[in-house]
């Protein structure tokens, strides 16, 4: 079907704002401005014929809210005009959403290659879940493409990494790595989580898949688990459909519904959170020496892969990582006098978020792996919320100072 661009009727002709609140919206017969939350399980028929007929070709209604319901399929229409993807499923939580990307479509006998800096979660499925079922991976350090050609194998069908990674924020080259992958005939599935569909696009850059734990900055206010796998209408279709339907990922009415209304704000939460994370990374800088000893931000030019940021990314992160001097003991001094900050294993909160990765979210990494991904002991991962930066800055200040008494 060719669209019209100049159709204002038409969605695709909308900007990401736009997309954001009015994508995807279902009107029942009452008309109703909000969208409707649909809590249902099941849907009636008029007949035994249209029952029939929507088993056959699962179209023209709703069968069962495990395959599909209106409130998610708003989310999942909203959330595919966003990334510009052919068809999307969204589930119970972002690690639903990882392991059905990828269990869908690889079975025994396939190999998969994915970066070491992951999510503890999703290297727990390629490490100890996938094995069981015959996939074997190879884990490459992310940054490196000529490791990403290396690990290649005939047998390899897919590879997966999130950039910017948890939690010291490295980058995968997504053009560079989806053109090896492609060449070896495998799928690439990236974990956008961190830099957000507002600022960086995996499909336009060569992905094949993309997901998302919604649970971040998507509901962004801390309220709900969800997640969101993005992609062709032939991988949705042949792949990841009937795996959903029949394992039961789906995620709640209820929780599509609180996502679907933060979409509305995503971009001026991201916006306002990038900015702050922005001052805050320059201001941890100007203490180097003085408490600090190392700031990763992806929007300075100190970052080690500022070049490829600038090419593959919109904008910096709501995420600052840092190091304060005194390993573990002088971390926890600092979380310990922190009063607006607080201390939590989330992110892409509107409240600012802390973690020490070495003692919570990475304490089941060997020394040498720790070692290897820079996760150190005074490492700290900062979710920069909605709050005025000043008082977050003064909250830093404080928590700085009691790491020199
Ligand atoms: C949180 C997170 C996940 C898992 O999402 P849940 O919603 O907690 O299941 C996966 N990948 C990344 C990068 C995450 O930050």
């Amino acid at each position: 079907m060719t669209m019209n661009p100049d159709d204002l009727k038409n969605p695709e002709s909308w900007l990401p704002a736009t997309r954001m609140v009015h994508g995807g919206t279902l009107r029942s017969q009452f008309a109703e401005t909000s969208e409707a939350l649909f809590l249902t399980q099941g849907y009636v028929y008029d007949s035994p014929e249209q029952a029939e007929e929507r088993f056959k070709t699962e179209s023209g209604g709703f069968i069962y809210s495990r395959y599909a319901n209106p409130t998610v399929a708003m989310l999942e229409e909203r959330m595919k005009l966003l990334e510009g993807a052919e068809a999307a499923r969204c589930t119970a939580s972002g690690m639903a959403a990882v392991s059905a990307a990828l269990m869908c479509f690889l079975k025994a006998g396939d190999h998969v290659v994915a970066a070491k800096a992951l999510f503890g979660s999703c290297l727990y499925v390629i490490q100890d879940v996938l094995p069981r079922f015959g996939v074997t991976s190879t884990l490459v350090d992310g940054r490196d493409v000529e490791a990403w050609k290396r690990a290649m194998q005939p047998n390899t069908k897919a590879v997966f990494f999130e950039t910017p990674s948890n939690p010291c924020l490295d980058l995968v080259d997504i053009e560079a790595v989806s053109k090896i992958a492609h060449d070896a005939g495998a799928l690439v599935v990236v974990d956008n989580v961190f830099a957000t569909p507002i600022y960086q696009r995996p499909l336009a850059l060569g992905a094949d898949v993309v997901v998302y734990s919604a649970t971040k900055h998507i509901d962004g206010q801390g309220r709900v688990l969800g997640g969101i796998v993005l992609g062709s209408q032939k991988y949705v279709n042949d792949h990841l459909h009937p795996f959903y339907k029949h394992t039961g990922g789906a995620i709640s009415p209820f929780n599509a519904w609180i996502m679907l209304k933060s979409l509305e704000t995503l971009s001026l939460r991201v916006k306002a959170q990038t900015e702050g994370a922005g001052l805050i990374a320059d201001h941890l800088a100007h203490r180097l020496g003085s408490g600090v000893d190392r700031v990763i931000f992806p929007g300075r030019d100190d970052h080690p892969q500022a070049a490829l940021a600038r090419r593959q990314m919109k904008a910096g992160s709501t995420l600052v990582s840092f190091e304060v001097t005194g390993g573990k003991a002088g971390a926890f001094r600092f979380l310990n006098a922190l009063s607006i900050i607080r201390i939590s294993n989330n992110l892409g909160d509107a409240k600012s978020l802390i973690t020490h990765p070495a003692t919570t979210t990475h304490q089941r990494l060997k020394p040498e792996l720790k070692a290897e991904l820079g996760i150190s002991d005074g490492l700290l991962r900062l979710s920069v919320g909605l709050e005025a930066p000043e008082d977050l800055m003064r909250d830093i200040d404080r928590a700085l100072s009691a790491l020199r008494v």
